[in-house]
């Protein structure tokens, strides 16, 4: 069986105790194993903020860049093995890792073409400068310096390549050294994707490191100067907020967490129409795309209370025809749940989902996967609950089933009403509404726009262009406020924003000019 190593203080590293194994989903054989017992976490981060850290802190914004531009090139030419490696180790459809493969190589050339633009310095300027004074002379401009710390990178196990890329994007183009954690259950494929970007010796010594396996006592290792960004369950990011250490050193923590996203149907969009063709569409991806374990992904499904029985026999017609099984039958258009925990959680919710709505479509419980042996793999198929009014659904608003799994709620059509309702999950990362009015949506943006990170508008118009509302667009936001975590990734240089300190300088302004401009 094969062991995954970790990558510190330059050079690889294997543990030889304490292991976890990795289980293929399909077939729920362990295929590998991972472990960090044993491994010197102090000296790891001492070496990442020391020779990392100056390293990228020496280098120009462009010339991080141009790391990244070779980061994403390295891992695109390996694509087909990468892809061929989500298959066998996550139980991934090929469409699946491509979307994340592709999402992890994208985002690094966004940003890589972005910090072309950032000026050609070591650090970034912050807006324009102010006079302070009565006299011109007197200047402030304010700068934005890279931390001098690490980037810890904890992620879920839903994307091994683009949670590790997108993230160190941000990081490595800010000049801050990145650590990344992957998750267990998946580390095998960022594994591969750290040894590619080692092997073709793109970064300087001490940039980037790997964890496979726990992060053992690291956070009591860290300082003022490091930053945590993590992906993954609310009640992981709340042991991690509440960390002693963390607390008292004041170190920076940005939390992608849960979210009960939901799609809103308005009044005015007509049957036949390109808007709700879009919604049934992307509905229906959102859904099944990485077997509805995304954080993106559609938990609530709002429509007009009178048009929930045309909905509901349009979306179940559609997901009747998911094909659900092991990947390597080409037949297959929905892989298996990533683990058994994650399977045990999603037959769990949808019966607590069950105490407020009724289920119209799916089991509630583990199914056969075709090319799979019978009673063998984590398989859950396409899961759509119903109920009448979206007010008062209690738990459906409470709860995210981390698998293919949403509820068609039923409302007034009121845009202040659907506000309310989203809502009342405390947060989204993302909400889609499908409307051409655009009265009724800023309605919808007046009364509820700031309990989500994006806004995604399906419309006639857009609808040929549209991505998507569960793709995280690295020009645009990914966080959200509450139960999202209340993080903020992405988003052009927004992202960079977490690894950088603003500074002040005020003085003179000829001396302050000629200082930002270094
Ligand atoms: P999880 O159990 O919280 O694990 C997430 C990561 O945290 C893993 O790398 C895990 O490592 C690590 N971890 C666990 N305990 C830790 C601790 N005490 N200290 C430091 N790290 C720790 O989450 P999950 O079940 O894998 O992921 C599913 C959840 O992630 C869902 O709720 C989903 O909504 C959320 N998610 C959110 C986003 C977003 O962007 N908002 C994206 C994807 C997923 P091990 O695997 O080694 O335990």
């Amino acid at each position: 069986m094969r062991t995954l190593r970790c990558f510190v203080e330059g050079r690889w590293w294997q543990a030889e105790a304490g292991f976890r194994p990795l289980i293929n989903p399909c077939t729920e054989e362990p295929i590998a194993q991972a472990s960090s017992s044993g491994l010197d976490f102090g000296a790891a981060l001492a070496f990442a903020r020391t020779t990392g850290g100056e390293a990228l802190r020496s280098l120009t914004i462009p010339e991080r860049a141009g790391l990244l531009a070779a980061m994403s090139k390295a891992l695109h030419e390996r694509r087909d093995e990468l892809i061929e490696l989500s298959l066998a180790t996550c139980g991934t459809t090929r469409k699946d890792a491509k979307f994340d493969l592709d999402g992890a190589t994208g985002t690094l050339y966004y940003y890589a073409s972005l910090g072309k633009d950032l000026g050609d310095g070591v650090w970034q300027l912050d807006g324009d400068g102010v006079q302070l004074g009565r006299s011109a002379r007197s200047w402030g401009q304010h700068l934005r310096l890279p931390k001098r710390g690490v980037a810890i990178h904890i992620n879920a196990f839903n994307f091994p390549c683009w949670g590790f890329a997108e993230k160190a994007a941000c990081a490595l183009l800010a000049g801050v050294p990145v650590l990344t954690k992957p998750a267990t259950s998946t580390a095998w494929l960022t594994e591969r994707c750290v040894e590619i970007v080692v092997e073709a010796g793109i970064l300087p010594r001490g940039s980037l490191s790997l964890v496979c396996g726990s992060l053992g006592d690291a956070f009591d290792h860290l300082q003022g100067q490091d930053v945590v960004a993590f992906t993954g369950s609310a009640d992981t990011a709340l042991r991690i907020r509440e960390h002693r250490n963390l607390l008292r050193q004041g170190v920076a923590v940005n939390v992608e967490a849960d979210s009960l996203n939901a799609a809103v149907l308005a009044p005015d969009v007509e049957e036949g129409s390109e808007t709700l063709a879009l919604f049934y569409r992307d509905v229906e991806r959102e859904l099944t795309q990485k077997s509805g374990q995304k954080c993106t992904a559609v938990r609530r499904i709002f429509a007009p209370r009178e048009r929930l029985d045309e909905i509901q026999r349009e979306l179940t017609e559609r997901l009747s025809r998911v094909v659900v099984g092991n990947p390597a039958e080409p037949s297959v258009t929905m892989g298996p749940l990533a683990t058994r925990e994650q399977l045990d959680a999603a037959v769990h919710g949808v019966e607590r989902l069950r105490a407020a709505a009724t289920l119209v479509l799916g089991t509630g419980e583990r199914v056969n996967g075709l090319g799979a042996a019978p009673g063998t793999g984590y398989f859950f198929g396409p899961t759509l609950l119903r109920r009448e009014a979206s007010a008062g659904a209690g738990v459906v608003h409470e709860l995210e089933v981390f698998g293919p799994v949403a509820t068609l709620l039923g409302y007034d059509g009121d845009a202040g009403t659907a506000a309310a309702d989203v809502g009342a999950s405390q947060g989204t990362l993302v909400t889609s509404l499908y409307s051409d009015d655009a009265g009724w949506i800023a309605s919808y943006l007046r009364a509820g726009g700031a309990t989500t990170g994006r806004v995604y508008l399906g419309s006639e118009k857009g609808a040929d262009q549209a991505p998507g509302s569960g793709v995280a667009l690295p020009q645009m936001l990914h966080g959200g406020p509450g139960r999202a975590g209340g993080g903020a990734e992405l988003g052009g240089q927004r992202g960079l924003a977490l690894y950088q300190q603003t500074v002040g300088v005020m003085g003179d302004r000829a001396l302050v000019d000629r200082v930002a401009a270094q």
